[in-house]
């Protein structure tokens, strides 16, 4: 554990710790049952995340949520982090960028019951043709009379089988603001939306990643998020949150990581000794839980910064750097720890192979590690390096 947390932190740390420490057990069953777990079980997990103040942990108080500081939350998807098979993601995080703008009518219908824990939501922005250079996608919203008109295929829809909305990112095709961006509210279950394929991906979780095609999906202007031409403000909001976040979770993993690969270290004798004596592996432990800690302070000093209020283009880059550096260590801390454990580091029911795989995506969503040094470099061009360090 980091220094310097207050009491209060500590003891939230503490207690999403235990938390979770309930879901590890889980994992092998469900690595080998398609990410599903017991129904009973999923839903004990539901509950009891709810009551330990767990569900949409990044919403305000005045929405219903917990109101914690950047830094709690930081400490608290650090722990969901040690569990794989994204069974940590019952510590849900809604959509907390969309307070600014929402409205009452939209928080009533899908912000609180979101909040509540009730209905779930999914986004889908990223298309065949295009992810990282989101300003070139290719959906369509055509204005209609009280209304708007949605056209496009989306890939990767993260969550869909379980949503009940999704956030639809479009580009006008009229009107005055015509190939600018604007971002819907849609129900899932509205005429025109439909999924077209859901693929298998490298890691084993309940939550699948959709192909959805929208066809002329028909919305009233109400589940317009914000004006027209607002869309990619909210995206770039949205990224800074959850680069921050995929730092954190990084963190918790390499730190399971560490234990579990120390451990084994520990008890596996080989040629009359343990393999711990041994400084080839040491070497792998101690480089991995220096890369940890130096990941952990620049994440909880990310999230101190934006509890300062530091400027919000300081807050990009530096979301950035943390996101960059913690999915990059902890993908090599992932690597290390598959070695310690040899032959058992191969199997899906042992940890290290399971987060290796796991662990590989984040450097892919979310912005890919090139696209973070775009932007770190784009920032240090701009600002100099004293007020982004
Ligand atoms: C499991 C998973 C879940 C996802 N969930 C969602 C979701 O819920 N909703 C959603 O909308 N999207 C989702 N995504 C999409 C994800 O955000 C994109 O895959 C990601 O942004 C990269 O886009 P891309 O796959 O199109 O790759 P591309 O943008 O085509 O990039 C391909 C390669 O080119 C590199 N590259 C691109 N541009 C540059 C450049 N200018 N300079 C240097 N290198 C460059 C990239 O770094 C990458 O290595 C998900 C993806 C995955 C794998």
């Amino acid at each position: 554990m980091s220094t310097f947390l207050t009491t209060a932190e500590r003891a939230l740390q503490g207690l999403t710790r235990s938390f979770v420490d309930e879901l590890i057990p889980w994992e092998v069953e469900a690595e080998l049952n398609r990410g599903e777990i017991p129904e009973d079980v999923a839903k004990g997990q539901k509950e009891r995340a709810r009551e330990l103040g767990l569900t949409s942990i990044n919403m305000s108080e005045r929405l219903g949520g917990p109101g914690y500081s950047m830094l709690s939350q930081v400490l608290i998807q650090e722990q969901t982090g040690r569990v794989t098979n994204a069974l940590g993601w019952v510590v849900s995080t809604g959509p907390s960028w969309i307070e600014e703008v929402a409205t009452d009518h939209q928080i009533e219908k899908w912000v609180r019951p979101t909040v509540d824990g009730d209905i779930h939501e999914c986004y889908a922005i990223t298309e065949e043709g295009v992810g990282s250079d989101v300003d070139g996608i290719e959906a369509t919203a055509r204005r209609d009379d009280d209304g708007y008109v949605l056209n496009g295929v989306k890939w990767h829809v993260t969550s869909a089988n379980l949503a009940s909305y999704v956030f639809f990112q479009a580009k006008l095709t009229d009107g005055p603001n015509t190939g600018r961006h604007v971002l819907f509210f849609v129900d899932m279950d509205t005429p025109g939306v439909e999924c077209v394929r859901i693929p298998e991906y490298s890691h084993t979780y309940s939550h699948h990643h959709w192909e959805m095609k929208f066809t002329e999906v028909r919305v009233p202007a109400e589940n317009l998020v914000g004006s027209e031409g607002d869309g990619m403000s909210f995206a770039h909001a949205w990224f800074r949150y959850e680069r921050l976040m995929i730092a954190a979770r990084c963190c918790g993993a390499a730190e399971r990581l560490i234990e579990e690969a120390t451990a084994f270290a520990e008890g596996r004798e080989a040629y009359g000794s343990k393999i711990a004596d041994y400084q080839a592996i040491q070497f792998m432990l101690a480089d991995s839980l220096t890369e940890l800690w130096a990941a952990r302070l620049m994440t909880y000093e990310t999230a101190r910064a934006i509890d300062a209020g530091v400027d919000v283009k300081v807050q990009h880059a530096q979301c950035s750097m943390a996101k960059l550096y913690a999915s990059e260590m902890a993908n090599r801390v992932a690597d290390r720890a598959v070695q310690v454990f040899g032959g058992r580091g191969f199997m899906r029911e042992n940890v290290a192979e399971r987060f290796y795989r796991e662990l590989r995506v984040d450097r892919i969503w979310e912005g890919t590690s090139e696209i973070q040094r775009l932007i770190i470099a784009d920032q240090l061009r701009k600002r100099g390096v004293v007020p982004l360090t």
